[in-house]
C-alpha cells in the first residue's frame, strides 16, 4: 500500500485518490502517441484549499508531482513516470465574471470553451482559442502559454493573463499579478505563463475577456500550389492588414477533414485553402475583405469566397479545428508536431518538409496559424510498426533541425515536455540553458515539480538526484 493513499485521501476523500494500475492506464498519455509513463497515483483536489494541502502533505513527504489539466498537451508535458499526479479537472468553477473591468476568475479545470459559452451574455469572450478549446483547460492554458487560429491578431495566453494564485511545490502561496504600466519589478506571472508545470500550480487564473467584434468576415481562398498559399500569407501581412486569423490547411488535411464527420466543404482538388478571418468595428473592414481578395487572386487563388452565415462560418472552422481529429481516420497513430519559421519562408520549408516525409516514405500532413509562421507538420502512422516509427522519429529529428536552420524555433505553442527536450541544446547555449535551470531552482529548489521535463537533464545535472528523474 503506497503510504502516500491514506493522508492524500483524508484531504480530498478516498474516491479521489486514484492508485489502481488499471485505473491509472488512462492517465499514461496526453494527446501525443508514443510516449507511456504510468503515474504513481492520481490525486484529485475539488478546490483551492484541497489542492494548496495536497502539495504541502506532497511536500513533507518529499514527492514529486506533475499537474494535470485535460491531457490534451501535445509533448508529453503532463506525463508522470512514477510520481503523483495532480489532476485538477474537478476545480472547473468559474469564480467570477467581472463584466466591467472585462475579466473572469476561474479555477485551473475550466475547459477553455466553457469560459467563452458563460461570457457570451455579456457581449465577450475568451480569445485564445486553441483547436483543443472544447477539452483543454485554462490551467494547462497558462503552463503551456497556448495559442490558437486568433491568437495572430488577439495574442496568446500571457497576452489574456492578468493575475493567478500559485502554490509553489514548498507549499507557499504566491499571487502573481501582470506589471501595469507604471510598476516596476520582475514580472513574476510573466516568468510562470509558459513555465510547464515547473514551477508549480496555479489554483486560480484572473484573465481578460475581449469584446465580441461588430462584424466578421470569414472567407476560404484555395490554391492549386501550396506556394501560392504561402506567398498570399506573406503578402497579406505586408500589405499592413492583421486578420483575426489566417489559417493553412494542405490536401492532405483537407482530404481527412472532407472523409470525416467534420466535413466543412473544402474543394478537395487543391493543394492548399487558407481560412482567413477579418473582423472588428465595421468601418474599413470591407476595404480589408476586398484586398484580401485581390491579393489571394494576385498569389493564384482560384476561388475566394465568404462565408454565408454563421453557420457556413461555424462549418469553416469546425473542418480546421477537428482536423487532428480527422487525421484519426488516415491512421491509428498521429505525430503532431510544433514549430515556428519566419512567415516569409513558409514557402520553402513546406517544400523541404514534403521532401524530407517522402524520403523517410511517409506522409506529411499540414495545418496550421500560417500568420504567425507557427508550423504543424503531422505525419500519420502506426505506432504498433516499429520501422514506420522510427521513420517518423528520424523525420521529427529533421523537420527540427530545419527550422531552427532557417532561423526558426521548435515550439509556438505546444511546449517543450518530454518531446522537444533533445532538441533544447540545438537552440540554447548552455549558458541560457543553466539560466534555466537557476530560474527553475527559485521556484522549485528541491527540484519536484515536473521533473526531467523542459530542460535537458544534463544541463542541470545535480538533478539527476531529483525524485523521479530518469535520466
Ligand atoms: C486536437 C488538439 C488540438 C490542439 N490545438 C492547439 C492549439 O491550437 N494551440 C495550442 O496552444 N495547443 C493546442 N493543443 C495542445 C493542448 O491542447 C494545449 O497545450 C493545452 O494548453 C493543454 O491543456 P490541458 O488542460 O490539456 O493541459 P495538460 O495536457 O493536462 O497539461 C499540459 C501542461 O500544463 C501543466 N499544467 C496543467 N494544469 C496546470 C496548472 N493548473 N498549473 C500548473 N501547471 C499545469 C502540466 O503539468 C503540463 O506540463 C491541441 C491539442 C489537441 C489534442
Amino acid at each position: 500500500m503506497d503510504p502516500l493513499i491514506a493522508p492524500l485521501g483524508r484531504i480530498v476523500g478516498a474516491k479521489y485518490v486514484i492508485a489502481r494500475p488499471s485505473e491509472l492506464i488512462v492517465y499514461e498519455n496526453d494527446g501525443l502517441p508514443g510516449y507511456h509513463k504510468r503515474p504513481r497515483l492520481l490525486v484529485s483536489p475539488a478546490n483551492r484549499d484541497e489542492a494548496i494541502a495536497v502539495v504541502r502533505a506532497l511536500a513533507a513527504a518529499g514527492a514529486a508531482f506533475v499537474a494535470r489539466g485535460a491531457g490534451t498537451g501535445l509533448s508529453g508535458g503532463s506525463l508522470a513516470d512514477g510520481i503523483v499526479m495532480v489532476g485538477l479537472q474537478r476545480m472547473r468553477r468559474i469564480i467570477a465574471i467581472d463584466e466591467l473591468a472585462r475579466t473572469a476568475t476561474v479555477e485551473p479545470g475550466v475547459v477553455n470553451a466553457n469560459l467563452t459559452r458563460a461570457a457570451a451574455p455579456f457581449g465577450l469572450h475568451y480569445a485564445p482559442d486553441p483547436s483543443s478549446q472544447t477539452a483543454c483547460t485554462i490551467g494547462g492554458n497558462v503552463a503551456e502559454n497556448a495559442g490558437g487560429p486568433h491568437c495572430l491578431k488577439y495574442g496568446v495566453t500571457l497576452n489574456h493573463v492578468v493575475a493567478a494564485t500559485i502554490v509553489l511545490p514548498e507549499g507557499e502561496v504566491m499571487r502573481l499579478e501582470a506589471p501595469r504600466d507604471d510598476e516596476v519589478g520582475i514580472d513574476l506571472l510573466g516568468t510562470f505563463v509558459g513555465s510547464e508545470g515547473c514551477f508549480g500550480i496555479a489554483v486560480d487564473v484572473t484573465v481578460k475577456l475581449t469584446p465580441n467584434p461588430a462584424r466578421i468576415y470569414t472567407m476560404l481562398a484555395d490554391f492549386m500550389t501550396v506556394d501560392g498559399a504561402a506567398e498570399a500569407v506573406s503578402t497579406i501581412i505586408a500589405a499592413g492588414i492583421v486578420p483575426a486569423a489566417l489559417e493553412l490547411i494542405d490536401a492532405g488535411t483537407i482530404a481527412a477533414v472532407e472523409a470525416s464527420i467534420y466535413a466543412a466543404g473544402y474543394p478537395t482538388d487543391v493543394a492548399a485553402a487558407l481560412i482567413i478571418e477579418v473582423d472588428g468595428p465595421l468601418a474599413g473592414l470591407d476595404d480589408d475583405v476586398d484586398a484580401v481578395d485581390r491579393i489571394c487572386r494576385a498569389a493564384g487563388a482560384r476561388t475566394v469566397r465568404v462565408a454565408n452565415d454563421p453557420a457556413d462560418r461555424a462549418r469553416l472552422w469546425q473542418g480546421r479545428k477537428k482536423a487532428f481529429g480527422a487525421m484519426g481516420r488516415v491512421a491509428p497513430n498521429l505525430c503532431v508536431q510544433d514549430a515556428v519559421v519566419p512567415r516569409t519562408k513558409l514557402a520553402p520549408v513546406l517544400r523541404a518538409i514534403a521532401a524530407i516525409g517522402a524520403r523517410h516514405r511517409l506522409h506529411v500532413c499540414n495545418v496550421f496559424h500560417a500568420g504567425d509562421g507557427n508550423l504543424h507538420p503531422n505525419i500519420p502512422y502506426n505506432a504498433d510498426d516499429a520501422d514506420e516509427s522510427e521513420r517518423v522519429h528520424l523525420a521529427c529529428d529533421e523537420i527540427m533541425a530545419l527550422c531552427i536552420a532557417e532561423g526558426g524555433t521548435l515550439t509556438g505553442e505546444h511546449g517543450v515536455g518530454l518531446d522537444k527536450l533533445k532538441y533544447m541544446d540545438q537552440l540554447f547555449t548552455p549558458d541560457s540553458l543553466d539560466a534555466m535551470c537557476r530560474l527553475r531552482d527559485a521556484f522549485d529548489p528541491a527540484r519536484r515539480a515536473n521533473p526531467g521535463k523542459v530542460v535537458p537533464v544534463h544541463r542541470c545535472r545535480e538533478w539527476l538526484a531529483a525524485p523521479g528523474v530518469n535520466a
